[in-house]
C-alpha cells in the first residue's frame, strides 16, 4: 500500500495522527490475518511552504525539512505507529519524474509553457473519477486563474520553472522543481509496481491529488492503485481542523496531554470514514475505556498478556504470518466479520470490549482459568489493532512495604502464624501475595 506522507515545513498537526493511525490500524489488521504487506508512505522536501520557511528562518531547505521530518517520526513513534518498510523523499526522485514528464510530453499528453510543464487532463480517459464528477462539471467548478497560457484550468502543473534563488533541478525545460503530485506516481509505481494493491490518504487528497497522480498513471499507460481508502478529517470543537480556522493544535501537544493510546482508542472507535471529534472529553473517555483494558492485564497477570502482546506486535507484522496463539475461535470469527466489513473498527472494539467482560465474569464465576483464557484472546485481538495494554505495577505504598518486611521477619523467626496474619492484611489492601526465594512479593 502506498500512503501520502507529509510535506515536512511545520511540526505534525492532530489530523496527520489520524492519517496515520487508520493506516498503521489496517496494515497490522492485513498482516494479522496472514498478508504481507508493504507499506510506502512519501516525505515531500522540496514544495512551496518548505522554501516559505526556509526563507523565513534564514536557514536552508534541506535543513528545515529535516528537523520537521524527526519531528514527524518522533510523533509517530510515540502514537505507536510502524514505520513504513519504504519512505522515498521527493528529492531522491528528481530524475525518475523528469523522465515521466518527458514521456507525457512525448505522447502528447503534455505541453510547455513559460512558467512550467502541464497535464492537459481532456486528454485522460476517465478524468474525475476520483472525484466522482464529470470533466465538464468538474470545468465549471473550477477556480479562473490568471494564467493564460494553461488550455484548460484543471490542467496541473508536473513540472515548475524556478524562479530566481529556488531550489531547482535540470531538465530539459530548464531548470526547475517537479509539481508535487507526480511524486507520488513515480515513488509508488516504482516501489510496489503496477497495478499495486492501496493507495491511501485523507479524503482531502481525494480531488485534486489523487485525481491527478491517476491521470498521469494513465496518460503514461500505466495501470495504478487497484484500490483508494481514504479516511474522514478531524473535527476540533465541532469544526473541521484546519490551520486557517485557527483551531490548529499539533499533535506533540496532544500528545503529551493525554494518553498517547487514547487517540487510538478514539480513532477505533469511529469508522474510518466518519469525522471524528478530537476535544479533551473525547480524549478523556478514551482513557476510562484504556483503563478497563489494562485493568484485564492487572488482573490475569498470568495469561502472559504483556510478554505475548511484545511478541506479536513484531513477530506477525515481519513475518506476515498469523500469530501461533490461540485466539477463542468465536471471539476471533466475530472480529474478523466485523474487520472485514470495510473494516469496521468501532464494530471490532465493541465485539473486544464483550470478550473483556465475559473473561472478568469467567473469574468472577469463580473459573480463572477460563478467564485467564477469554483475557488472552482479547489482548491478541487488541494487538491486531495495534494497542498495547499495560499492567504496569501499582506503587508499592509506604504501610504495604513495611508489611512486606515484617512478614519476611516473621518467616525468618518461623511465626508462620503472624505470617499469615500480615499476608491477610496485605489481602485486604489489595495485593496479592507470593512467596519467592527472595521473601515476599506483592502485586495489584
Ligand atoms: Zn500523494
Amino acid at each position: 500500500m502506498y500512503v501520502c506522507g507529509p510535506t515536512v515545513y511545520d511540526l505534525p498537526h492532530i489530523g496527520h495522527g489520524r492519517a496515520n493511525l487508520t493506516f498503521d490500524i489496517l496494515r497490522r489488521y492485513l498482516s494479522f490475518t496472514g498478508l504481507k504487506v508493504h507499506h510506502v508512505a512519501n516525505v515531500t522536501d522540496v514544495d512551496d511552504n518548505i522554501i516559505k520557511r526556509a526563507t523565513e528562518l534564514g536557514r536552508t531547505e534541506p535543513d528545515v525539512a529535516a528537523e520537521f521530518e524527526a519531528h514527524w517520526w518522533e510523533s509517530m513513534e510515540a502514537l505507536g505507529d510502524l514505520r513504513p518498510q519504504d519512505v522515498p523523499h521527493a528529492t531522491q526522485y528528481i530524475e525518475d519524474m523528469v523522465a515521466l514528464v518527458g514521456d507525457l510530453v512525448g505522447r502528447g499528453m503534455a505541453y510547455e509553457t513559460p512558467d512550467g510543464v502541464y497535464l492537459e487532463v481532456a486528454k485522460v480517459e476517465g478524468y474525475g473519477l476520483l472525484a466522482q464528477q464529470s470533466l465538464e462539471s468538474l470545468q465549471a467548478g473550477a477556480r479562473v486563474e490568471a494564467n493564460e497560457d494553461k488550455r484548460s484550468p484543471l490542467d496541473f502543473a508536473l513540472w515548475k520553472k524556478a524562479k530566481e534563488g529556488e531550489p531547482s533541478w535540470e531538465s530539459p525545460w530548464g531548470r526547475g522543481r517537479p509539481g508535487w503530485h507526480t511524486e507520488c506516481v513515480v515513488m509508488s509505481l516504482d516501489l510496489l509496481g503496477e497495478g499495486f494493491d492501496l493507495h491511501g490518504g485523507g479524503q482531502d487528497l481525494k480531488f485534486p491529488h489523487h485525481e491527478n497522480e491517476r491521470a498521469q498513471a494513465v496518460a503514461d499507460g500505466k495501470a495504478f492503485a487497484r484500490h483508494w481508502m481514504h479516511h474522514g478529517w478531524v473535527e476540533v470543537e465541532g469544526t473541521k481542523m484546519s490551520k486557517s480556522l485557527g483551531n490548529f493544535s499539533t499533535l506533540p501537544d496532544l500528545l503529551a496531554r493525554s494518553d498517547p493510546r487514547a487517540y487510538r482508542v478514539l480513532v477505533l472507535r469511529a469508522h474510518y470514514r466518519s469525522p471524528i471529534e478530537v476535544t479533551p472529553d473525547t480524549l478523556a473517555d478514551a482513557e476510562k475505556a484504556l483503563a478497563r483494558l489494562d485493568g484485564l492485564v492487572r488482573r490475569f497477570p498470568d495469561a502472559g498478556v504483556a510478554e505475548l502482546l511484545a511478541e506479536t506486535a513484531e513477530g506477525f507484522v515481519v513475518e506476515g504470518t498469523p500469530p501461533a496463539v490461540d485466539v477463542d475461535a468465536e471471539a476471533l470469527a466475530a472480529f474478523r466479520a466485523r474487520m472485514d466489513n470495510d473494516l469496521d473498527t468501532p464494530g471490532a472494539l465493541a465485539a473486544i470490549f464483550e470478550l473483556v467482560t465475559a473473561a472478568h465474569s469467567a473469574a468472577d464465576g469463580g473459573d480463572e482459568t477460563e478467564g485467564a483464557r477469554l483475557a488472552h484472546s482479547a489482548a491478541v485481538l487488541l494487538a491486531a489493532l495495534g494497542l498495547s495494554l499495560r499492567g504496569d505495577e501499582a506503587e508499592v505504598d509506604e504501610g504495604s512495604a513495611r508489611l512486606v518486611a515484617e512478614r519476611d521477619e516473621a518467616r525468618r523467626a518461623r511465626d508462620f502464624a503472624r505470617a499469615d496474619t500480615l499476608r491477610d492484611e496485605l489481602v485486604a489492601r489489595g495485593w496479592t501475595v507470593e512467596d519467592t526465594p527472595s521473601g515476599t512479593a506483592i502485586r495489584r
